[in-house]
């Protein structure tokens, strides 16, 4: 054995490294089938729903609402879009709108309907739509620059 890396694992580090450091754009807003195979593990795994969240889809949130022991209604509060894990930042929205602009032509029946209601969840790591959930969702979203500017602010208090 060489001991040297192969050159795509190699890039993979590299680019996981800058994903890890803020550098670069995560995979999945730039390459659909990593943005589908992760959608997928979220759904599997979290049950990431509905399909269509303009639907009342009452037996989802049933569902939804058994996990977290609470009501429906008290469940359809609970989204992507107020997330701990949903990323809303501009330089996310940038990744994403270059994404869609470079090729993500193959938009399924889930992309068209959450088409301008996007953001990124770094649980599951991909494009996931503001209005949906799944059971893995974490109070305090979403991550924007304000509240990014927020806690890089009390950081450096701590740091005092
Ligand atoms: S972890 Fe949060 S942002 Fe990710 S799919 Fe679940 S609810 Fe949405």
């Amino acid at each position: 054995m060489s001991g040297l890396l192969e050159p795509s694992v190699k890039i993979e580090i590299e680019i996981q490294s800058q994903e890890k450091k803020g550098e670069a754009c995560p995979v999945a807003t730039g390459d659909v089938s990593v943005n589908l195979e992760n959608r997928q593990k979220g759904i599997d795994k979290a049950n990431y729903g509905p399909m269509n969240p303009n639907e009342p889809n009452a037996g989802y949130w049933r569902e939804v609402s058994k996990v977290w022991r609470n009501s429906p209604d008290q469940a359809k509060k609970s989204r992507c879009g107020n997330c701990a894990a949903f990323i809303q930042t501009t330089k996310m929205m940038d990744c994403i709108e270059s994404g869609l602009a470079t090729g993500d032509s193959e938009m399924d029946a889930w992309e068209v309907i959450e088409a301008g209601d996007l953001g990124y969840c770094e649980i599951w790591d991909f494009k996931c739509a503001a209005k949906r959930t799944c059971t893995a969702w974490v109070t305090g979203g979403p991550i924007t620059d304000d509240s990014e500017m927020a806690n890089s602010m009390g950081e450096d208090n701590g740091n005092d």
